[in-house]
């Protein structure tokens, strides 16, 4: 199984990491030309949704990623990934690959001290969860659109489709449920 990494910014190597873990081969996508050989899923990392966008469009990447994206293969965005993946962004008018029907709130829990690590529940499980300076769900745009996790009244994990996403980052703890979820996405599809 490979699985891309976008590797333009952010914490990426920790998902290798996980990846490698759980016996999943990595490949880093940072040029067009990373795309050959093909995946079977996607991990969008987080880091700033801002910069990764704007990378994402100067390196002629947007386009090839959003087509993989609607074609099904498997996605999983964290943090400034669930904001590029989500249809509506509340307190910003940027829109990205808007595949995910949900409404994000950036930066909601305050800029400066909107970090903070807790357990939480990831589908029934109580998992680690790092936030870091992380958006909510404010609003899901899809009856389809299945909740995952919740922190303090909003939702900070979604599936939908071939689509999942979280607030938090599971990569840097040692937790592996997220990434396991994941895996198991992308093999029942690989079976169809
Ligand atoms: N605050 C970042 C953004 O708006 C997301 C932070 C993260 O990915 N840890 O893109």
């Amino acid at each position: 199984m490979r699985i891309a990494v976008l590797a333009l910014q952010g914490a990426f190597a920790e998902h290798e990491k996980a990846l490698e873990r759980l016996g999943a081969e990595s490949v880093e996508i940072r040029q067009k030309s990373d795309f050959t050989g093909g995946f079977d899923g996607i991990i969008i990392p987080g880091g700033e949704s801002t910069v990764m966008g704007k990378l994402l469009k100067e390196l002629d990447l947007f386009d090839t990623l959003l087509k993989q994206i609607k074609s099904g293969t498997p996605c999983y965005g964290t943090c400034a990934g669930l904001i590029l993946l989500a249809e509506e962004i509340s307190n910003d008018d940027k829109k990205y690959f808007g595949a995910l029907p949900v409404r994000v709130k950036r930066n909601a829990y305050g800029r400066q001290l909107g970090s903070f690590s807790k357990y939480g529940d990831f589908n029934g499980k109580e998992i680690p969860q790092v936030f870091i300076r992380a958006p909510y769900i404010e609003k899901i745009l899809h009856k389809d659109c299945e909740v995952l996790s919740e922190h303090d009244g909003f939702v900070t994990g979604v599936k939908y489709k071939n689509l999942i996403a979280t607030s938090f980052h599971p990569e840097l703890t040692d937790d592996l449920t997220v990434h396991k979820y994941f895996i198991e996405m992308i093999k029942k599809r690989n079976k169809k």
